[in-house]
């Protein structure tokens, strides 16, 4: 097998031992593999090959991009690691149009990067995005922190390009901003984190490059003081707010107690320290008037004097200057990486409905309490969006009291009409939670699309779907 994918992709191309190793190892180190093999094609053409010879000789086929995934979704023991990262050409820009046809390859920021000189971007924005690539984020649906103004990746995709298990291309490359041509074919494919097909290129929607932004980190006593400001904001600001990132105190504690390089700026840490930014593409927006008040900022700082006149907010920190942004967004970003070298840990990405998400977090708190109380546990998230992450460090890191955790936050998730899988996927960490959770029905409909689509069950076999 080895041979024939080097007569196909070149020798160089197709790697194993020790060359293998890295493609085996996740971000969290969580989910450890031995791949048989990793192959690295070069075009839609190649990966149609590879997926003909795995057919014939039934080899499972794990696709990967960044391998920035949290959930074990690339996780390969004896499979064949199909990775994109030599796919990634920028195929073509329609600046008038706003879009990009991209190869799966394409790594986030680099595409970002070649956008700006145009005063354009792809608006996914998330602490992997200097890694993850079109594919992974297109296969796992990724948020992030502007889904509040832009929406999930899923709303950021026109067209698909995919390779099916038995080497054939749906090639659904359309610009189309309407298209209601039978069933959506794409939706299947994104989110399905691999066990559908290999997705092999895109048409991504385009924003303007904001011409400014204004940023604030706010002090505030609870989630339903935050929502008001959140609900304030939308009466003025609309759909400016790009995000809205909460950082409850425990999260605060946990900064301070770990090495990471960044501390909260408060003289005591506050209930929730939330994130707010505005951006607009306008340049009248972002402009100084001949007082010096840029309107955008002023936007923002009057809606917060207000909200900290009626008591919602205790302080607002206003960023003068890039840096100071910078600094503040640190705050937020560092937080996947306050869990290395804590693993195994129990870290879920739940939603709620908003209106309950301040009454989910006591729950949370309080449940999570009686499960462990000497284990440390902190919430983080997207607060615009009602999607938490929950991080817990405890002692025991037996497989079954890691699984009782899960199930604990599992529970009191579903207990307040919450999803158990907001933003990262199922993967292999999130199974025992889809079998005790999901509509049986609905589990039945994707067996049966998984059997209809990959009949021989090549495609990323064990995960997403519980047998
Ligand atoms: C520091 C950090 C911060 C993060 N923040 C966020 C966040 O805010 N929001 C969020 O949603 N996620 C976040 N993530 C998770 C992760 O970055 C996303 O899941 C991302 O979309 C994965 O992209 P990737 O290219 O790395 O995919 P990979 O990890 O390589 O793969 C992910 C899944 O997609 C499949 N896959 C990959 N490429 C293809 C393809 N071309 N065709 C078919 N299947 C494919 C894989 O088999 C796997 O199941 C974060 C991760 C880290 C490390």
């Amino acid at each position: 097998m080895i041979a024939r994918l080097g007569q196909l992709c070149g020798p160089a191309n197709v790697l194993t031992g020790a060359e293998a190793e890295r493609y085996g190892r996740d971000w969290r180190g969580q989910y450890p593999s031995s791949p048989l093999a990793v192959v690295r094609p070069g075009s839609t053409g190649e990966v149609s090959d590879i997926l003909r010879l795995a057919s014939q000789w039934q080899i499972p086929v794990i696709p990967q991009g960044g391998n920035s995934g949290l959930v074990g979704g690339t996780k390969a023991d004896g499979g064949l690691i199909v990775s994109l990262e030599r796919m990634n050409r920028i195929r073509a820009i329609d600046a008038s149009g706003r879009t990009a046809a991209v190869d799966a390859g394409v790594i986030v920021e680099h595409l970002n990067t070649r956008l700006a000189e145009l005063e354009l971007r792809f608006p996914l924005a998330f602490g992997a995005q200097g890694s993850a690539m079109i594919g992974g984020v297109l296969s796992t649906n990724a948020g992030g922190a502007n889904v509040l103004a832009h929406g999930m990746t899923r709303a950021l995709c026109l067209g698909l390009e995919v390779v099916m298990p038995d080497g054939r291309v749906l090639d659904d490359m359309v610009a189309l901003r309407k298209n209601n041509t039978g069933y959506d074919l794409k939706q299947l494919f994104i989110g399905a984190e691999g066990t559908l097909g290999i997705i092999t290129g895109a048409v991504l929607t385009l924003t303007d490059l904001p011409a400014g932004r204004a940023t604030a980190l706010l002090a505030v006593n609870g989630f339903d003081e935050g929502l008001a400001v959140l609900n304030r904001l939308r009466r003025v600001a609309g759909n400016a707010i790009e995000a809205f990132e909460v950082m409850p105190a425990r999260y605060l504690a946990q900064l301070r107690r770990s090495s990471a390089p960044v501390v909260p700026p408060f003289a005591s840490d506050p209930a929730l320290a939330i994130l707010v930014e505005l951006a607009s593409s306008a340049p009248d927006d972002c402009a100084p008037r001949a007082d010096g008040g840029v309107p955008l900022v002023n936007c923002l700082t009057d809606v917060l004097g207000d909200c900290i006149e009626d008591g919602l907010i205790g302080d607002a920190l206003v960023a003068q200057t890039e840096g100071q942004r910078a600094g503040f967004w640190r705050l937020r970003e560092i937080a996947p990486e306050l869990t290395i070298g804590l693993t195994p840990v129990v870290a879920a990405d739940v939603s709620v409905p908003l209106d309950r998400i301040g009454d989910f977090a006591e729950a949370l708190d309080t449940a999570l309490g009686e499960a462990d109380a000497d284990a440390p546990h902190w919430t983080v998230g997207h607060l615009g969006d009602g999607n938490l992450h929950v991080v817990v460090c405890p002692a025991d890191k037996s497989p079954a009291h890691l699984g009782r955790i899960r199930a604990v936050i599992d529970d009191v998730t579903m207990r307040h009409a919450g999803s158990f899988s907001a933003e990262h996927g199922i993967g292999l960490q999130k199974l025992a939670s889809m079998s005790r959770h999901k509509d049986p029905l609905a589990l039945e409909l994707m067996r049966r699309i998984k059997d209809a689509l990959d009949p021989l069950g090549i495609m990323n076999p064990g995960k997403v779907v519980p047998l």
